[in-house]
């Protein structure tokens, strides 16, 4: 039996391995699909303390891995199918294989919003993407006009890297200011490569019969016009959805799917802890994060230690 199970492998897990490793807890983290998590997925982290010139999100993710890997925690690429907290030790399917966790650490972070249109889904992986990183350097998308939906840090983020690669960047926002933090928005409004679209949604992407991005389809919400506009890809950034779904009869979730804890890093089934993006709405920064993975690791250290 294991005394802590961690879900998931961004900042908060990683950082509650690391601390329930140097606890002498000997925990196993099970990676999920995206080892790393979605900090893997970005480029350059500025706002990470400690890396005064920036760090790259999936080299920090692997610095923190060997951290925690350095004092006992066990990796395990594998993927939680099911949980039973109805009773301890409570019981995970892992990959088909039960695994028993006498205390667990919820850090299964979030994944990417979509605009929930149904050419976006059809198009996906042929145009569509989430990820400028992922798929920015593509030759599909290469001296092409790109789109980026988004107003927050995220859509600044891709809009910049895609002006690598793009011809020109058409970021397209539902308002007429960016959410994003001030020096992301500066930046990215002051970058020449890059046209905002303000006041804008996406209403279908083109072209479902060449099966590739051929355009997209906008409506301005002040004015209700309609119009088109050519582009080779279509980058999705209006923020995430918490991973929370094996949890939803067993934990308190709110409306918006982000797990509910009732003090601290603790949940109403004692021994569950959470941290992360799958429970913080309101920071969601790596070093929140990480900081929430602390507070988790140290409240099921002295869960244990009380027993
Ligand atoms: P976010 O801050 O929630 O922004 C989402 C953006 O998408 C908003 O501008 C929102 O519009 C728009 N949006 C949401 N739903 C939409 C829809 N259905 N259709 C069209 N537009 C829609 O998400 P994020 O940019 O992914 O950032 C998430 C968190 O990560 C933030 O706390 C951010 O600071 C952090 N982050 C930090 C960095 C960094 O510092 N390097 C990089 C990336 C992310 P409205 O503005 O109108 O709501």
């Amino acid at each position: 039996m294991e005394n802590v199970v961690i879900i998931g492998s961004g900042c908060a897990g990683w950082t509650a391995a690391l601390y329930t490793a140097r606890a002498n807890l000997n925990p196993v983290v099970l990676t999920g699909v995206t080892p790393g998590g979605l900090l893997t997925t970005t480029s350059m982290v500025e706002n990470f303390p400690g890396f005064p010139e920036g760090v790259d999100g999936y080299e920090l993710m692997t610095r923190m891995q060997k951290q925690a890997e350095r004092f006992g925690a066990r990796t395990k690429f594998a993927t939680v199918e099911a949980v039973d907290l109805s009773q301890r030790p409570f019981v995970l399917t892992v990959d088909g294989e039960l695994m028993q966790a006498r205390t667990l650490i919820i850090a299964t972070g979030a994944g990417h919003r979509h605009l929930g249109l149904e050419n976006e889904h059809r198009l996906e992986k042929k145009g569509v993407t989430y990820c400028a990183t992922c798929d920015g350097a593509l030759p599909m998308f290469r001296n092409q006009p790109l789109v980026v939906v988004g107003g927050g840090d995220s859509a600044c983020e891709e809009a910049t890297y895609l002006t690598r690669f793009a011809s020109t960047v058409y970021l397209i926002h539902r308002r007429d200011q960016l959410r994003a933090s001030k020096i992301m928005a500066e930046r990215t409004l002051a970058n020449p490569k890059i046209q905002p679209v303000w006041d804008t949604v996406v209403t279908d992407v083109l072209d479902v019969k060449q099966d590739k991005v051929t355009g997209v389809r906008l409506r301005n919400v002040k004015t209700q016009k309609e119009s088109a506009l050519d582009c080779a890809g279509v980058f999705v950034a209006i923020g995430h959805v918490p991973n929370t779904q094996l949890f939803k009869t067993v934990l308190d979730l709110d409306e918006a799917g982000y797990i509910l804890p009732t003090k601290g890093a603790a949940t109403k089934v004692p021994g569950v802890f959470v941290a992360g993006d799958c429970v913080d709405r309101v920071y969601r920064q790596a070093i929140t994060a990480a900081g929430m993975g602390c507070a988790a690791a140290i409240e099921a250290e002295r869960f244990l230690a009380a027993e």
